[in-house]
């Protein structure tokens, strides 16, 4: 018997830390949890730690800000630690479930090691899609998507030729508003955009997920993952989250991948690839009246849809200004400083703003992404309370 892959886990203590644990857990034959980090949560760090009995630790806060942890498990802060800890030359897989741009440097560093990576985050690709895919493709380690579309598209494609694919359709519940008269957007607060109908997962994402501002990264995602066009990908509102995202050939069939809306299916997919073995949830209940319905979105209801896809359309840095952007909106709007509309409001005004040229190098990337930051921050200021 092969032995079980080492994993690393980064962003253990979220949602999707928490999903890919109760898979490790599920399948302790084939899969070792041998690092994990997390951002402050140290205490909860230490638990996993325990009870995975993982010593390779990493805190991303420093531990002044932590007040006093109980420190028994020696935990590795701040510096390089988590590119370290991602290209550690023992693992065979590196989990990425950080939120945010802070997973592009790991991704990269795990990449360069030659490490395969489960890519559940989206903002990297979408920052540094360039230059990640062609990290990869340098170094020979494969990226598995892990988002439950891209896994839900990844699994369609599995045994067929590259050149009979025509085009992608991504499925969308349509958030927490996909319901409300649009007129009532303005009045939503951040409490009810984290109230999503089918999935349990982290503040940024779901409120990602009320804008569709999420589909919008994964349309990014998708491109560079799947190599297509802009127009060779679409998006449609599937209220149910049952099907994860339909893969149409050149003949014209459409494949679809259907499981229950839970991160464990596609993140087990993703984690034991290319072995399928019993599932951590239920599957499917034929027996059951199932709906299976689905309807273009309307832009109007989701303006930042409409900005992502234009970005991508731009190429460039525009893909990148638009994350970026989108991070300091949601933040602010979290904060109560700006409305739920002016998120949109806040992106388009920081694409108008910018030039996009293509950045060559990562320290071009991240000196971009800071001055859409920077127009985006101007921008709640200027709105905001
Ligand atoms: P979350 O907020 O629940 O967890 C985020 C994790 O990242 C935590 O472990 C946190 O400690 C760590 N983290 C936060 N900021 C960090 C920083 N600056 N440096 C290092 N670590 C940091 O988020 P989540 O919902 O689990 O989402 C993680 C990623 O997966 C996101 O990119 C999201 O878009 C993507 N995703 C999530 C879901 C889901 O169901 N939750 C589904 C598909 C894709
Ligand atoms: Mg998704």
């Amino acid at each position: 018997m092969s032995k079980p892959k080492k994993c690393i886990l980064l962003g253990a203590t979220g949602s999707i830390g928490e999903s890919s644990l109760r898979v490790i857990r599920k399948h302790p034959d084939k899969l070792k949890l041998f690092g994990a980090s997390a951002h402050s949560q140290a205490e909860k760090l230490i638990s996993i730690a325990q009870e995975f009995k993982v010593t390779n630790l990493h805190l991303s806060r420093s531990p002044d800000a932590l007040g006093s942890p109980s420190l028994e498990t020696p935990i590795n802060f701040g510096g390089n630690g988590l590119e370290e800890l991602a290209a550690h030359p023992e693992a065979d897989l590196v989990v990425i479930a950080i939120v945010g741009t802070a997973a592009l440097r790991p991704t990269l560093a795990a990449l360069e090691a030659g490490t395969d990576v489960v890519l559940a985050n989206k903002e990297s690709l979408v920052l540094g899609g360039r230059i990640v895919t062609e990290t990869a493709r340098r170094t020979g380690a494969r990226i598995i998507p892990a988002d439950s579309e891209h896994n839900a598209v990844f699994q369609c494609l599995q045994g067929q030729n590259e050149k009979s694919l025509d085009s992608i359709v991504l499925t969308a519940s349509g958030g927490a508003f996909r319901d409300l008269p649009i007129e009532r957007l303005k009045e939503v607060t951040p409490e009810q955009s984290l109230q999503h109908p089918n999935w349990k997962m982290g503040p940024k994402v779901t409120i990602d997920s009320a804008t569709m501002a999420n589909k919008g990264l994964e349309l990014i995602e998708a491109h560079w993952l799947f190599g297509l066009p802009s127009d060779k990908l679409e998006v449609v509102i599937h209220p149910p989250s049952i099907v994860h995202s339909v893969v149409r050939f050149v003949d014209g069939c459409c494949f679809a991948q259907m499981s229950p809306p839970s991160m464990t299916f596609a993140l087990q997919n993703a984690l034991l690839y290319p072995e399928r073995c019993s599932g951590v949830e239920s599957s499917l209940d034929f027996s059951k009246a199932m709906d299976l319905s689905f309807a273009p979105p309307n832009l109007k209801r989701y303006p930042c849809l409409k900005l992502a896809r234009d970005a991508l359309t731009q190429g460039g840095s525009a893909p990148l200004a638009f994350n970026a952007s989108n991070e300091i909106a949601v933040d602010a709007f979290r904060l109560n400083r700006i409305g739920f509309l002016e998120i949109s409001d806040i992106i388009d005004h920081t694409l108008n703003k910018m030039s996009h040229a293509q950045p060559n190098s990562l320290d071009e990337l991240l000196a971009t992404d800071s001055y859409a930051r920077r127009l985006s921050s101007d921008r709640v200021d200027a709105l905001g309370k």
